[in-house]
This record gives structure tokens, sequence and C-alpha cells, in this order.
């Protein structure tokens, strides 16, 4: 291995630690609940899921999950996803 990947991956080992440096924008996961699989996605702060309870409150138990997993990486104020 060169030197300056070595660098790198140290470097990445920093930054690792450090989540508030990142800022996820977007992404889409597929969430494996207790009695199904549902699509979960997560644009401009919003936040979308297919399950039956996100859709009359525009959160769930899914989306709820993904924010603590993802904690200070997200958007400082998520939006609630407009119904509309
Ligand atoms: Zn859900």
């Amino acid at each position: 291995m060169d030197s300056s990947i070595i660098g790198k991956i140290e470097k990445a080992r920093q930054y690792a630690e450090q989540k508030d440096r990142v800022n996820i924008t977007s992404f889409a996961a597929t969430f494996r609940g207790n009695h199904d699989e549902y699509n979960v996605r997560y644009e401009n702060g919003a936040w979308r899921c297919e399950c039956h309870f996100f859709a009359t409150r525009d959160r769930c138990s899914h989306t709820m999950a993904l924010q603590r997993i993802l904690d200070e990486m997200l958007t400082k104020q998520p939006q609630p996803a407009s119904t509309s």
C-alpha cells in the first residue's frame, strides 16, 4: 500500500468519529419491520415511508428509528413531509 492511502485511511478513521461533518441531504432505504418491509426516503429534510401509520401522521417508527440512527448527520431541523 502506498503511503498516501495510509494517510487517507488514518484521516477517514478520524472523520468517522465526527459524524457532524456529514450532512445527509437525501437517501433511500428499505426498513425491515416486524411484519413487513418498507421503503423509506429522506429528501430535502422531509421523510417518506410507505407504511400506513406514516400516511396519516407524517412520521412512524421507521422514520423515527432512522432519525435516531443517523442523528446529527441529518439536516438540523427536518420538516415533516407534506401529505398533499
Ligand atoms: Zn413507516
